[in-house]
């Protein structure tokens, strides 16, 4: 008999709160092993996403993001209750592609509390795949704590032959209950592999093996029995960033640089009055002379201009084809443009906006 409890909402206008609790099956009850250790508390905030989703009729492959519960999802996983007590909460349900500053702050602010007030000794969001690497780096960048938080998805909804959903929900709650998490901060746990946002990125549209780390590989591998970590944990430091008060980030665009590319994309960007313009340039973050000089007149106008590239995998260096220098440019380094626009917004929000200061938090390894 499962023993699910109900508790108040207290903290967040879009949420229940459910834990999972002691069950009478000896596999989930709530001591660890047999000295009786109390297990690790684990928060899961529900965000949406296809691990949210269930199977639609209209096609093969339809099916509705969002539509499910984390604790409904949590139901959905004989055994994850060995690794931890668990509480749900349902912060939004949506398809990644409307997340939001607003379900950002909220999530920034409620994780704090979580370790603030000693609520949790880890954290899962469960979200879709789609712009996980950019919640994931944003809150990297935020987050008061370097406790554990671990961004989880699938690329399969509940209910269809091969749904990943409930592995990759099971290791993440293991990876966010683990003793060797503690100080790794936010990663992302999918298809058996551990990831650092600042290096993971969606690589595939439909594959189970999509979110990948091109440029430096998993920070670790898990299973349903074993955690191994491949890299040390390498930084403790508080983020430097703080969040504005508006509750709002400043709008920083990306513009898609491509063959015969003219300046308009980026006038637009100035005309709309964005802050800071991400160029995702092809090649080695290159574009067209005309392109080119848009950018130069929207960096003397004091606008934080970033060359990135659309390229997937390698880095975007200083002064190879463009003279950063003169120009007044950063280099995203190896920052993939989404990932580029969420630190640049950051940076801005935070008055830092000169080429020098703004080209520093790029090389930062934070
Ligand atoms: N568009 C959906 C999302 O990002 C589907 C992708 C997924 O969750 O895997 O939420």
């Amino acid at each position: 008999m499962s023993a699910l409890l109900v508790a108040a909402c207290v903290a967040l206008p879009v949420c229940s709160t459910f834990a999972v609790a002691a069950e009478s099956n000896a596999d989930q009850s709530n001591t660890v092993n047999s000295q009786n250790k109390k297990l690790p508390r684990i928060v899961v905030l529900a965000t949406g996403g296809t691990i949210s989703g269930t199977a639609d009729a209209r096609s093969a492959i339809g099916y509705n993001s969002g539509e499910r519960t984390g604790q409904q999802l949590l139901k959905d996983v004989p055994g994850i209750g060995k690794f931890a007590t668990i509480t749900a909460e349902q912060v939004s349900n949506v398809g990644s592609q409307d997340m939001n500053d607003g379900i950002w702050f909220q999530l920034a602010k409620r994780i704090d509390e979580i370790f603030d007030r000693g609520e949790a000794d880890g954290v899962v969001i469960t979200h879709g795949t789609d712009t996980m690497e950019e919640t994931a780096f944003f809150l990297k960048n935020v987050l008061h704590s370097r406790r554990p938080v671990v961004l989880v998805g699938s690329m399969r909804p509940g209910g269809v032959v091969g749904a990943d959903g409930p592995n990759n929900l099971l290791e993440a709650v293991e990876v966010a209950a683990s003793p060797q998490s503690q100080g790794r901060g936010v990663m992302v746990v999918m298809n058996d592999t551990i990831h650092d946002p600042r290096w993971l990125t969606k690589t595939n549209t439909t594959s189970v093996q999509t979110l990948l780390s091109p440029n430096a590989g998993p920070t670790g591998f898990v299973d349903p029995a074993s955690i191994r970590f491949v890299t040390p944990v390498t930084d403790s430091r508080q983020s430097p960033y703080t969040l504005p008060a508006a509750g709002q980030l400043p709008r920083v665009d990306i513009v898609y640089a491509h063959s015969n590319m003219d300046a308009s994309q980026i006038d637009h960007a100035v005309a709309d009055n964005a802050k800071g313009i991400v160029i995702a340039g092809v090649g080695d973050g290159d574009v067209s002379k005309a392109a080119l000089a848009a950018m130069e007149r929207a960096a003397k106008m004091g606008i934080v201009v970033v060359r990135a590239s659309r390229v997937g995998t390698g880095f975007v260096n200083r002064n190879v084809e463009v003279d950063d220098d003169k120009s007044g440019f950063v280099a995203s380094l190896d920052l993939n443009p989404q990932k580029a626009r969420v630190l640049t917004q950051l940076l801005i929000a935070n008055g830092i906006t000169t080429p020098a200061k703004v080209q520093q938090a790029f090389s930062a390894t934070y």
